[in-house]
């Protein structure tokens, strides 16, 4: 959006961004739309007209971090009423009737399919909130050309929404059916982000593989985008096991800027609680999967998402899970205490696992990854690899940073290597987070 100094007279707005990168991408696209309305960015709230929380609510957590903001922005309004606050995204879809008694003073509460509405949804805000959380089957926001960041790399929504209703998980709800972006409108967006210097495009979708426009599925999908010249790498992220088709790993095996890199969740290493998740897999089907891809894409990183505690989950089910994230030996994880959600189909069967428990759990599933993160980066030692460059390391000292093709962070001493370049560097040491390199 534009810079508010430049254009003293008109709205300013000040969105926060909550949760997932597709909240992230969503708030491109939100600021998009904002910005043809004659919106500019304000430097915070205190010199906003409008404020935005783009929110979540996939777990209890997210949810009450943005309750807690809400209470410190009740304070603002009573001492400027006339700023407009809207809440936005996940949460305004799932609990608009709770956070609307919790939060009277709010303005606006935009679900994610609303966000073309904006504009005249602030402007009609007045003594009632203006709300609206429809969900519609066709919106893609395809025609906007979100506010990307600068950067050497970009997020870009391939899919939207989800149709797999996972016991455990609210996004079908709050962000509805499946629905994937024309391929015509992605190329079109992924040159215009070559064009102004973008290296390497990650696709988003809740689960990604499954875009399918009419005769192009995902594999096609990777492929047409590696004919985009100035795009030197792409990544994609979540994809779901169960649609992981052999389209897709040969397109990742054959087609050079399809990185190495894998985020493939499996939730939990029980059969019986995968079930209870109503995952659409087993574990051996889960192995099974990760064997061919390893076998056609050699070095693949592999990462994963853990819920621990969830109901029913008993001592030998966690035991299968640490059992199998170690056979696996993921690069990384994200690991989550289970917490149930209203509106999803396991709110009814309860939570029989106490909070102590999942922390003991998690606890020791996180203390297990870290072994593992440290021990597969210390496999990297000795070998070559070439880095995207981004920039300075966040530790300074003249020392650069990038990421690896496995999406591992590299440093290594080197000065004014502009951001964007490939540099080919050497592992000297490894921590679980990041490989100590220099240039080769
Ligand atoms: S695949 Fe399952 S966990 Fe992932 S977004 Fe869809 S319902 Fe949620």
């Amino acid at each position: 959006m534009n810079d508010h100094a430049a254009n003293p007279a008109r709205p300013r707005v000040y969105l926060e961004t909550y949760g997932c990168q597709m909240n992230v991408a969503d708030s491109q696209t939100v600021s998009a739309v904002l910005r043809r309305a004659g919106y500019v960015t304000a430097n915070g709230v205190e010199d906003a007209d409008v404020v935005l929380l783009n929110t979540c609510a996939i777990r209890e957590h997210a949810e009450e971090k943005v309750l807690h903001r809400l209470r410190e922005l009740a304070r603002l309004k009573n001492s400027r009423p006339e700023v407009k606050i809207g809440l936005l995204g996940c949460m305004a879809q799932h609990n608009r009737v709770a956070i609307m008694e919790k939060a009277a003073f709010l303005d606006v509460v935009a679900g994610p399919d609303s966000y073309r509405r904006l504009p005249e949804m602030i402007g009609s805000a007045g003594f009632d909130a203006s709300i609206d959380v429809r969900l519609d089957r066709a919106e893609t926001y395809a025609d906007i050309t979100p506010e990307y960041g600068g950067g050497v790399r970009a997020y870009v929504t391939a899919m939207r929404g989800c149709d797999k209703f996972c016991a455990f998980c609210v996004v079908p709800y709050v962000r509805g059916r499946e629905r994937s972006i024309p391929p015509s409108d992605l190329m079109r967006e992924i040159g215009e982000l070559a064009a102004r210097g973008v290296k390497e495009v990650v696709l988003l979708g809740q689960t990604v593989n499954a875009y399918r426009f009419g005769d192009v599925d995902f594999g096609a999908l990777l492929r047409m985008i590696a004919s985009i010249d100035g795009i030197d790498r792409i990544r994609f992220t979540s994809p779901h096991p169960s649609d992981m088709s052999e389209s897709i790993i040969e397109a990742m095996a054959t087609e050079p800027k399809v990185q190495p890199q894998l985020h493939l969740p499996l939730q939990s290493g029980s059969d019986r609680i995968l079930a209870a998740m109503e995952r659409g897999y087993t574990v051996a089907e889960y192995l099974d999967l990760v064997a061919r891809v390893r076998a056609a894409i050699p070095g693949i990183a592999l990462s994963t998402d853990i819920i621990v505690g969830f109901h029913g989950e008993n001592e030998s089910d966690f035991e299968a899970t640490t059992a199998l994230m170690r056979s696996v030996g993921y690069d990384s994880a994200f690991m989550f205490k289970y917490s149930v959600r209203e509106h999803t189909r396991a709110f009814r069967l309860g939570d029989s696992v106490s909070e102590e428990e999942k922390g003991r759990r998690l606890t020791a599933l996180i203390a297990l990854q870290e072994e593992m993160s440290l021990a597969r980066n210390h496999e990297m030692i000795g070998r070559e690899f070439p880095v995207l460059v981004e920039g300075p390391a966040r530790r300074g000292g003249g020392m650069m940073s990038g990421k690896t093709p496995q999406f591992k962070t590299a440093i290594f001493a080197a000065s004014g290597i502009p951001a964007g370049n490939t540099v080919r560097v050497r592992v000297d040491s490894a921590t679980g987070h990041s490989l100590m390199c220099s240039i080769s």
